[in-house]
């Protein structure tokens, strides 16, 4: 632990998190020792050719599992904990540390993975001191917008790094405590080597707001509602989902459930307490009916507009169980994810034509963010006092933001380090740079499966979307090599109908004159041509000519 123990420089190598907000990866290494602050996943946008979400790449990691230790899991979001089911398919073992809440979601997440034999999960307490050979990491509590959020102070032998996670200063959370201060104070005072402190709202500059504001705002909604109460939020904030239960209980309300997540996390939340009084109120979907209208309050998921969410059903007038009516009140109490906007704002429009009221952040407060803003992110700065600094969790310009906040609390500019995803970061007790880069790449992954899908594929995919596909179908003897029947042209997504027609007439022809010198060829006795990529080749040619695009050509010959 002192600088003296130091031989050589400790290695922090951010995989994901840096210069996007989202799949959250750190590798630190030192010696024979390596653990990972965070494993998560980031989710593409939402309709981006099938692509459901990113996980780093882990090749790193594969290439020195032996050194693996441990992953450190600073809280439950998927941007955290998402990625940590395939690191583990991919063989890197290790025991992942979580706080108690992180541990529930990510067994439920194991779960669905079969992989609760081989995990080895170990819940921590806030406080707690977890000693490896290098690396000794103390857990600190920090207010976020799930419950048990961790920052991490981690003694090493070049000296201390404090990870701040996701954090935000909340004096009032709903659940929970207040963030431990006093612990990253006591840190300042020993001496910090590194401070890496979350960028996400840099840009803002008044003090976040506390969760429990929320309280208010909900309940003047609640006792005024006229009819149904839709509250849509995301699944993981127990905090938020307490107050609902609590609320309905002092109203008179009945709560019901809508989508899987959400289920999952009320009974995680009610297992550890956090989330009180929902066998007196909770009410199956089935049961709405049995009730009058205003009484009841639906916890929906869907608030990103996601496929197949129970809000977005309800919005497409397509749910089962639960239909908008007039004098329905939708509330939407989260923040409209980067990428979303579109899909949300249609989800928005459809609600309103089902004749629901909906309130959203843009016309009414009723949601907080998780973040720190520029007052507490500057707190952080001076309570921890560190020798150097790097900006974490935010697009690159968040880290810049935050890196010049980091100058202006008096680290020097030199010490002051803006890393993005691939850099490789050495730390001595003296010197913290950038001495490598590795070319980032990602993993994509689709479908329920979660199978990987290649650049190459995703290429393939997008050519196929902006230009269409062209099938050209031959049949031959397999003997003789002569064409049997074909060319018969088949196309998707080429062109307008009424063109299409006479340009696969023209097309065959093309194709035509191509197999015409083939068996030319053929008589002669020696085949010189490739007749599939000859195919491709002219047909790609024709429709450039006549689209003014190249669509993705298959010529298929089928011997027989
Ligand atoms: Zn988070």
């Amino acid at each position: 632990m002192t600088k003296a123990a130091a031989t050589e420089s400790l290695k922090i190598i951010p995989l994901g998190g840096l210069g996007e907000i989202g799949m959250n990866c750190m590798i630190l290494e030192y010696a024979d020792e390596m653990i990972v602050v965070d494993c998560g996943l980031i989710f593409s946008d939402l309709d981006h050719f099938g692509v459901e979400f990113g996980i780093p790449d882990f090749t790193y990691l594969r290439e020195r599992k032996e050194k693996l230790r441990g992953y450190f899991i600073t809280h439950g979001h998927e941007d955290h904990v998402g990625a940590l089911p395939f690191a583990l398919k991919s063989g890197l073992h290790a025991p992942i540390y979580a706080s108690n809440f992180a541990s529930l979601l990510i067994q439920e997440r194991f779960k669905e993975y079969g992989l609760t034999e081989t995990a080895e999960l170990r819940p921590f307490r806030m406080g707690q001191k977890i000693e490896l050979k290098h690396f000794k990491i103390t857990t600190v509590s920090v207010n976020h917008s799930i419950v048990d959020s961790a920052a991490l102070i981690i003694d090493t032998p070049v000296g201390k790094i404090i990870h701040t996670g996701d954090f935000k200063m909340d004096p009032t959370p709903f659940v929970g405590e207040e963030i431990d201060l006093k612990a990253f104070g006591r840190s300042g005072e020993e001496g910090v080597l590194l401070l890496m402190s979350d960028s996400t709202n840099v840009e803002r500059h008044e003090h976040s707001m506390s969760e429990s504001i929320i309280y208010q705002a909900f309940e003047r909604l609640f006792a005024a509602a006229e009819g149904m109460t839709v509250v849509s939020m995301f699944a993981s904030n127990v905090a938020r989902m307490a107050q609902v239960f609590e609320l309905a209980g002092k109203l008179g309300k009945k709560v019901a459930l809508a989508g899987r997540t959400m289920e999952q996390n009320t009974r995680l939340g009610a297992q550890v307490g956090y989330v009180k009084g929902v066998e007196d109120v909770l009410i199956s979907l089935d049961q709405v009916g049995n009730y009058p209208r205003d009484r009841i309050i639906v916890l929906s998921t869907g608030s990103q507009g996601e496929y197949r969410s129970a809000l977005l059903r309800m919005a497409n007038g397509e749910h089962g169980q639960l239909k908008l009516q007039q004098g329905d009140l939708v509330v939407m109490s989260s923040k409209f994810i980067p990428g979303n906007e579109k899909a949300i704002g249609r989800m928005i429009n459809n609600l309103f034509k089902q004749g629901a009221e909906v309130l959203y952040e843009a016309v009414h407060d009723i949601h907080v963010s998780g973040h720190a803003t520029r007052p507490e992110l500057k707190k952080m700065l001076e309570l921890v006092k560190p020798r150097f600094f790097i900006p974490i969790h935010g697009e690159y310009r968040h880290l810049v933001h935050h890196a010049a906040l980091g100058r202006e609390t008096g680290v020097p500019d030199a010490n002051v380090v803006l890393a993005v995803n691939g850099d490789v970061i050495e730390l001595t007790p003296e010197s913290c740079a950038i001495t490598e880069h590795m070319e980032e790449s990602r993993i994509l992954i689709e479908g329920r499966e979660g199978n990987d899908i290649s650049k190459l594929v995703l290429k393939e995919r997008r050519q196929i979307g902006e230009t269409g596909i062209v099938f050209a179908l031959l049949v031959r003897n397999a003997e003789t090599r002569r064409i049997i029947s074909g060319p018969e042209i088949i196309s998707k997504g080429l062109a307008a109908e009424g063109t299409e027609g006479f340009l696969i007439e023209e097309a065959r022809d093309v194709a035509r004159r191509v197999i015409i010198r083939y068996e030319d060829e053929l008589r002669g006795g020696a085949v010189h041509m490739d007749l599939q990529e000859e195919i491709r080749v002219e047909l790609r040619r024709f429709f450039n000519a006549n689209l003014g695009k190249k669509p993705v050509v298959l010529p298929v010959i089928l011997d027989l």
